[in-house]
């Protein structure tokens, strides 16, 4: 039986350890802060900022929120980051994603600036991300790899296999885990004898966005299974990529949802923030 990997304790950990160092920063007279942009009223959505500036008061950050409406227009929103991009005590921009259909999201991530982008969706930080020198973590990969480092499990030479290929989570997924020098593949839905390769996984990387997706005939015995999906099931109950309860017999280590990939990126998120307001005001 697998252990679990919770991501409640190790997200606990970091933001407290970011907790201590907010402290440090505020007695040089700078409170990092996050402004959090929301626009429509995608529930979904809601439940994610609140989040977010839930965690902002738990690490001593202010948040900002601005909640623009449903027909917002693009040229409204690039004024608002154009603002905040100005704003000195806003030190990270975040503008939940997915916008109204009348709004390019592309059009939106490139407008802030690359030193506020605290997702690092912008192509500057992405491109940092691919060389491997990077200040601002992609936060759902970067979450996950504090998770399987919470396990022991060494990633170097490792047969790692990234289901997805989003530039959200899968490709920045399959980056750091090559950054610490595992052997990765990149699966995705062309992909030819997928539970052929899964089975292959020493680390298995589910990101996919269909509940239960892998099974436990994917699986090879002993793997560590990190499940970053988040499905909504017909019963309104949160569920993974992963069929749990079937795959936790046969993994070595396991993250449920909820609790698992989805703590670690808010996390991420504050860690990003900090080190936003650190080099904004050149802290050490
Ligand atoms: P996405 O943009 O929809 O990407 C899904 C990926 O899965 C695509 O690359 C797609 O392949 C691949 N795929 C779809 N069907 C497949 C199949 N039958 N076989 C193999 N691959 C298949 O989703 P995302 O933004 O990466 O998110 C993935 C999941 O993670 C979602 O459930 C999302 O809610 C969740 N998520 C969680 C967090 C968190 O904090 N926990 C953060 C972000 C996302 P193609 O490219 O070929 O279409």
């Amino acid at each position: 039986m697998a252990e679990l990997i919770s991501g409640k304790e190790v997200s606990a950990k970091v933001k407290a350890q970011i907790h201590e160092e907010t402290l440090a920063v505020k007695e040089k007279g700078v409170t990092p802060g996050l402004a959090v942009v929301i626009v429509g009223n995608d529930p979904a959505s809601r439940v994610y900022v609140n989040s977010k500036k839930k965690a902002c008061a738990e690490v001593g950050f202010e948040s900002y929120e601005y909640a623009l409406p449903e027909e917002t227009t693009q040229e409204e929103l690039l004024g608002l980051v154009e603002k905040l991009n100005k704003d000195s005590k806003v030190n990270g921009i975040l503008v939940q994603l997915p916008l109204p259909k009348q709004i390019d999201e592309n059009a939106v991530i490139n407008a802030i600036n690359p030193e506020k982008d605290v997702d690092a969706f912008h192509p500057f930080n992405v491109g940092k991300i691919m060389i491997g020198d990077f200040a601002y973590l992609p936060c759902t990969p970067a979450g996950v790899m504090e998770l399987i480092d919470s396990t022991g499990v060494e990633i170097s030479g490792k047969s790692c296999v990234v289901i997805g290929r989003s530039n959200i989570v899968g490709k920045p997924m399959a980056m750091l885990l090559l950054h610490r020098s595992g052997t990765v593949t990149i699966c995705h839905s062309k992909t030819k004898n997928l539970a052929e390769i899964c089975r292959g996984a020493d680390i298995l990387v589910a990101a996919v966005g269909k509940a239960k997706f892998v099974t436990a005939d994917m699986v090879k015995d002993g793997a560590v299974i990190i499940d970053v999906g988040m499905n909504r099931l017909e019963n309104g109950k949160l569920c993974g990529d992963v069929d749990f309860e079937n795959v936790e017999k046969k993994a070595s280590y396991i993250t449920p949802v909820p609790g698992g990939v989805g703590p670690m990126t808010i996390a991420m998120l504050m860690r990003n923030t900090l080190t936003a307001a650190k080099m904004q005001n050149e802290i050490e």
